[in-house]
């Protein structure tokens, strides 16, 4: 498999794919650890993790410029997304032990009664590239400190780093026979969907995921998917500090290069505050710097593939053929590289596709609303429901929204946003399950109730 600069276009690394016979291989390797880390004390398994935990830190400058020449995103970005993981990282390490502890349910009577937090066994971690650190420790930590063996399958757009996570796991004290990974492409993730795994963990597109889920089906194993999203986020019309809420949106809309899960996909204005909020997120748009993600002063790196590039030309045209002005940006860069210009449509509606299909990428719709119906109705109508935004001087009349709203996360004056301690869920096709937060620990093992009698 080769692996692409996306902002040159150049090979940086070729390496040997996986095959049925390796990965069959890679899962007797975990079958011969899974059982010992299981056995192995809790907090020793937390230990491990600790160790990580400084790793990333201590070679934050080569990890940061390795995900940044596979992936694309500026390198400060890349710096983040490593404490972004730190952080998670950290949730887990001083709040593990308290929820995979036995539990006393019962201590009096003549039944004594507990309930046991037992790994599930080797599970697939099946993941994306647009966050493999955040989206990764997601699951493989989470995991490991639950006593579960990991077949880890970083997308083939993210796979150096996907290895530096081996080197650096192994380096903390994580059995080799614990955690191993898969390299290559959809075809070598199919491999693991034919062995006889104990969970699929996957981050990723709709299409992939429930092709994923449908495959497993008859396992009878868990399957959470984390999955894409057309996120909304609408601007109500007390809205005073118009400059300061429409950087909030852009960034929304483009950090990563438009590549979050969550980012923010389309933007709804109230038609009293539309005209003063369309020309100062154009003005923000038009000024961001495009171009080599190495360099400091880079606010938007390339796409990561060149299909993307082509597949959000192709949503602009849609839009401009169907009625949709371009305010800012519209065109790729004429260079190497997969660079598309931030850009901003506007006479947009629902039957184009920029403001129906997930676009991840710098290209957004801002639509105008008469009302808070309006606007509800439209963020309503997709098939996505990972997040959603509300902008407004009352919690009230934003919550009013927020109840009504079906996503895993609803976010007031702020956007595109993570947290540890919080679930993150998607629901109908931005996924099933949770991860993060307590759930996202107890996600990773499977209760057993004790009942003692005598
Ligand atoms: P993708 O579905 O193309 O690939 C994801 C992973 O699945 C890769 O590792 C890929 O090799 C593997 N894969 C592909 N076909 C497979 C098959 N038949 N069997 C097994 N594995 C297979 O997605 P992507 O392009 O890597 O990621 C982008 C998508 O991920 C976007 O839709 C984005 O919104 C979503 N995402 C969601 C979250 C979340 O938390 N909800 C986070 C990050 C990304």
């Amino acid at each position: 498999m080769k692996i692409i600069n996306p902002a040159t276009e150049e090979l940086i690394k070729e390496l040997v794919d996986d095959t049925h016979t390796s990965i069959a291989e890679k899962f007797s390797t975990l079958q011969n650890g899974q059982r010992q880390w299981a056995a192995t004390d809790l907090l020793k398994r937390v230990h491990c993790i600790e160790k990580f935990y400084s790793l990333l830190d201590e070679q934050k400058e080569e990890l940061a410029k390795t995900l940044t020449s596979e992936m694309g995103k500026p390198l400060q970005q890349s710096y983040n997304e490593l404490n972004g993981a730190r952080n998670r990282i950290q949730f887990f390490i001083d709040n593990s032990v308290k929820w995979l502890s036995d539990e006393w349910i019962t201590t009096e009577g003549a039944t004594k009664e507990k309930i046991s937090y037992e790994p599930l066994g080797i599970i697939a971690n099946i993941s994306a590239w647009n966050y493999p650190y955040l989206v990764g420790v997601n699951v493989f930590i989470p995991a490991l400190i639950g006593g579960n063996a990991v077949f880890y399958k970083p997308s083939e757009y993210a796979t150096l780093t996907g290895l530096a996570i081996q080197r650096l796991l192994y380096q903390s004290g994580i059995p080799e026979n614990c955690f191993q990974v898969a390299i290559g492409k959809g075809n070598v993730g199919e491999y693991l969907l034919q062995l006889p795994l104990d969970g699929y963990f996957f981050t990723g597109s709709y299409r992939t995921g429930r092709y994923i889920a449908e495959k497993v089906a008859a396992k009878l194993v868990p399957c959470q998917l984390e999955l894409g999203g057309k996120d909304p986020l609408y601007v109500m019309d007390d809205i005073t500090n118009i400059d300061k809420v429409a950087a909030d949106a852009l960034e929304g809309v483009v950090y990563n290069n438009g590549q979050s899960c969550c980012a923010v996909e389309r933007i709804y204005v109230h038609e009293k505050i539309y005209d003063a909020f369309v020309k100062a997120y154009t003005e923000q748009a038009g000024k961001m710097a495009v171009g080599d993600p190495m360099n400091p002063t880079t606010e938007i790196g390339p796409l990561s593939r060149k299909e993307q590039k082509e597949f959000l030309l192709a949503q602009i045209n849609d839009a401009k053929n169907k009625g949709a002005t371009v305010l800012a940006g519209g065109n790729s860069l004429n260079q190497k590289g997969y660079f598309i210009e931030p850009t901003v449509l506007v006479n947009v509606n629902h039957d184009m596709s920029v403001m129906k299909d997930e676009s991840f990428g710098p290209v957004t719709g801002i639509q105008k609303v008469k009302d808070d119906n309006e606007a509800l109705q439209l963020m309503q109508d997709t098939e996505y429901g990972l997040t959603a935004a509300i902008y407004s001087q009352s919690y009230e009349r934003a919550e009013a929204l927020m109840k009504q709203i079906n996503t895993g996360t609803v976010y007031w004056n702020c956007c595109d946003r993570v947290s540890a301690t919080l679930p993150w869920s998607g629901r109908k096709h931005s996924g099933l399950g949770a991860t993060l937060s307590y759930q996202g620990i107890r996600a990773f093992v499977q209760p057993k109730a004790y009942h003692i009698r005598g």
